[in-house]
């Protein structure tokens, strides 16, 4: 019948079709709820210095189950969460836990947490994360924050305060998913950070010319700057050893680490 209501009809208020929102719709009360009902917890992936093939830092990861168990996609709950403003409680949550998790138990050195740019929007977020240090007594610079360059990400004077002042802390602010989107560089003219995470579809092109090209040209521009390399998404030997001529820094991925719950990182 949507044709018998004219050609520029817009299907979606059509009862019969699923609403793309359904999932969200759901999701809205129980992020809000999710920690206090234990529904988020966080693993953790280790990231390897190519030089020792040592771990001494480790990625957090959230993770969210539903009521029954099933598993939500941080690629899903994520924006919801930043949509109703519930990622401001999670994302202190997560770093207070990841600190307990990992830096109180001294098994690694830093842990990276990531972090919304919401959060770095809001007010107090770099107060929060020094009473959450104090807390925890650990240092600052035992923490890392991965910002995500994203469409949205504007150089707004708050964003850039905040993040001086996380500096001022000590914590260490990373560059996640270079070269996913439009804004990289932009980021990387307005703020120093001290590691460059290089998205993953940059190493999984590699297979063609163009692309090796691609990521030597990435590689190339992080190192003239000074700030470490690391390659996210290694899931094979082969691009872990092309990792190790272009004498990356620090490497993750499935091929040498998955993230896993910090009992199983902590009794390995
Ligand atoms: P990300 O920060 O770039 O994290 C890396 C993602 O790649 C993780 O997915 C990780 O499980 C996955 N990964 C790790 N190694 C490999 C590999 O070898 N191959 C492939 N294909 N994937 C690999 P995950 O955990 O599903 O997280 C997805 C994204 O959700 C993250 O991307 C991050 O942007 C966001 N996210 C996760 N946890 C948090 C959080 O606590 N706060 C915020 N704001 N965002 C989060
Ligand atoms: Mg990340
Ligand atoms: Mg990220
Ligand atoms: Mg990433």
């Amino acid at each position: 019948h949507a044709k018998a209501s004219g050609r520029n009809c817009i299907r979606r208020f059509d009862p019969l079709l699923p609403r793309p929102d359904d999932n969200a719709g759901k999701l809205v009360p129980l992020l809000t709820a999710a920690i206090d009902r234990k529904l988020v917890s966080l693993v953790y992936q280790p990231i390897f210095e190519l030089t020792n093939e040592k771990a001494r830092a480790v990625e957090a990861l959230m993770r969210l189950r539903m009521p029954d168990g099933t598993a939500v996609s941080p690629k899903t709950f994520i924006p919801v969460a930043e949509r109703t403003g519930a990622i401001l409680e999670l994302g202190k949550w997560a770093i207070e836990t990841a600190c307990r998790d990992i830096l109180m138990t001294d098994r690694m050195a830093t842990v990276s947490v990531n972090v919304s740019p919401i959060q770095l929007r809001s007010q107090g977020f770099a107060a929060n994360v020094a009473d959450i240090l104090i807390r925890c007594g650990v240092s600052g610079s035992r923490l890392a924050l991965e910002v995500t360059e994203g469409l949205d990400m504007d150089m707004q004077s708050e964003v850039l305060k905040c993040i001086a002042d996380l500096r001022a802390l000590g914590v260490e602010i990373w560059l996640d998913d270079f070269g996913s989107g439009f804004a990289g560089l932009s980021w990387l003219r307005a703020i120093e950070f001290q590691t460059v995470k290089v998205d993953r579809t940059f190493l999984h092109d590699c297979s063609n010319p163009r692309g090796l090209m691609m990521l030597q040209d990435m590689v190339a521009l992080i190192r003239n700057r000074g700030n470490t390399i690391l390659v996210e998404g290694v899931e094979t030997a082969a691009q872990l050893s092309l990792l190790k001529d272009l004498r990356i820094d620090r490497v993750q991925g499935y091929h040498m680490g998955m993230p896993v719950s910090a009992e199983l990182l902590n009794a390995a």
